[in-house]
């Protein structure tokens, strides 16, 4: 057969997910950490990597990592599951509490897979759109839920692109206010030092996200995991892919894992230079910084797509959002080692200093 019958429905009009990673002397534009992990780790990891059997398929729960997790976590190993990558766990979010006749509520502006996989799935989904400061509408939120028909609920906190997380006791409420499976997606929590954790304990609705792929500097390992209680992790166990996390992603997570605690110098630094780059940003002419809790900056600004691509062109990539809706005019930056961050505030300021005089000699002609 030289043709191909039509894929399925809901994948018209889809287009697949782009980082937009280009090639770049500094790379502030997916959020990872600037730092790889130190030498150290990097000879405990190959030692561990080098002993790993290839042939054999790997522990499929990833129990040696999942207990380490638990127990760091106060919680049994029933109540945390592996995946590849948080993604891999949006994705099995979707397919265990959405699909055809179930709907999901979302907050955009937000992380965009949380759509992309209901649409994939066939979950309808009710956006309730943050308000100007990107907070959450709460009042329109309980309203919403009131109805009684949501399925699932995702919250990032911290909100990626925007910045800051939910608060607390709105999450409670929230939690309080459905039985809908809430997920509150920590990707970044190690840098708003905030968890709703506690709440599990008391909430059999509730599901937290989280990723080796920020902190601990692993996106190229994919590694993420979920807490929640045991019937909810059930439910991902009867959707999820046996093998996801292979045996390697598994080693390196263990050693990495087991040294966590040399992350936090590096997370110390970036929560620093959020202050500092914060503080630059404020004060360039023009520039609307919004406040964050994690480890990159929104920012508004005139020409913001001619700011990105002279920024690109000096070799700074930073996340382009300026033609995106609920976005317009943003761009987004990761905060990177403090060299990196000084040379993309040299070149934000020769940026709008440049346009600055090109404005002031259209004005005198
Ligand atoms: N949640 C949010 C809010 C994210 O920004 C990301 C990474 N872009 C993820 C989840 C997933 O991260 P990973 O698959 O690398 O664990």
């Amino acid at each position: 057969m030289n043709r191909v019958r039509a894929s399925a429905p809901q994948l018209a009009g889809l287009v697949p997910y782009d980082p937009k990673y280009l090639p770049a002397r500094a790379f502030l534009s997916a959020n990872e950490n600037p730092r790889d992990v130190d030498a150290e780790v990097r000879e405990l990891i190959s030692r561990r990597i080098a002993n790993v059997p290839l042939n054999r398929y790997p522990d499929p729960l990833a129990n040696g990592l999942r207990d380490m997790i638990a127990e760091a976590n106060g919680l049994d190993r029933s109540c945390v599951l592996l995946g590849n990558g948080g993604d891999e766990l949006l994705f099995d979010l979707a397919l265990a509490w959405g699909g055809p006749g179930r709907t999901c509520l979302n907050f955009p502006p937000t992380f965009s897979v949380y759509a992309a996989n209901a649409r994939l799935t066939n979950t309808a989904v009710v956006d309730i759109a943050r308000r100007e400061d990107f907070t959450i509408d709460e009042e329109a939120t309980f309203e919403r839920l009131a109805a009684g028909d949501i399925d699932y609920v995702v919250v990032a906190s911290p909100n990626n692109p925007t910045g800051l997380r939910a608060p607390q006791d709105f999450l409670e409420r929230l939690l309080d206010a459905t039985d809908a499976l809430v997920m509150v997606d920590e990707a970044y929590f190690e840098f708003s030092r905030s968890t709703v954790r506690p709440l599990l304990a008391t909430h059999e609705n509730l599901v937290i996200l989280r990723t080796f792929s920020k902190a601990f500097s692993l996106a190229g390992v994919r590694l993420g995991y979920i807490l929640a209680n045991p019937g909810v992790i059930n439910e991902f166990l009867k959707v999820r892919q046996p093998y996801s996390v292979d045996a390697v992603s598994q080693a390196v997570g263990e050693v990495v894992y087991e040294h966590r605690a040399r992350f936090e110098p590096g997370i110390r630094e970036i929560i620093e230079e959020r202050g500092r780059v914060m503080e630059a940003l404020r004060t360039t002419v023009g520039v609307r910084p919004y406040p964050s809790d994690s480890n990159w900056i929104l920012f508004n600004m005139e020409d913001a797509g001619a700011a990105w691509a002279s920024l690109y062109e000096n070799g700074v990539l930073v996340r382009d959002f300026s033609a995106t809706p609920l976005l317009e005019g943003c761009l987004r930056v990761t905060i990177g080692t403090p060299e990196q961050n000084d040379e993309f505030i040299r070149l934000l300021r020769a940026f709008v200093a440049e346009r600055g005089q090109k404005r002031a000699q259209a004005a005198r002609a």
